[in-house]
């Protein structure tokens, strides 16, 4: 099991849950970040700090953003499981989930 990074982060990304995260499993894409779904150790850490209430526990992600759960999973498809976010650091690309929104501002609803 896994948690899962949602729309609510696209574009915001203000990188509050990688503080909290004691595995660092918490990745960065060019405009949202993912959840490594076997290096998360199901904390649930990285939840209650999410100013805009993007992240959820697999079985809890609200169904108009259930293909964030693939999203999350498809990232590392190529990346792997590196160990660690921040010795990679940021990559350059997103999931073509994500890379097809509309620029995101103003309320981020
Ligand atoms: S649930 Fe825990 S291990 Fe998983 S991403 Fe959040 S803080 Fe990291
Ligand atoms: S705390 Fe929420 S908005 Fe901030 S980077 Fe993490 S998932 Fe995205």
């Amino acid at each position: 099991m896994t948690y899962v990074i949602a729309l609510p982060c696209v574009d915001v990304k203000d990188r509050a849950c990688i503080d909290e995260c004691p595995v660092d499993c918490i990745y960065e894409g060019e405009r949202t970040l993912y959840i490594h779904p076997d290096e998360c150790v199901d904390c649930g850490a990285c939840e209650p700090v999410c100013p805009v209430e993007a992240i959820y526990y697999e079985d809890d992600v609200p169904d108009e953003w259930a293909d964030y759960y693939t999203a999350n999973v498809e990232f590392f498809s190529e990346i792997g499981s590196p160990g660690g976010a921040a010795k990679v650091g940021p990559y350059a690309f997103d999931h073509a989930l994500v890379s097809a929104l509309p620029p995101r501002g103003g309320d981020h609803g």
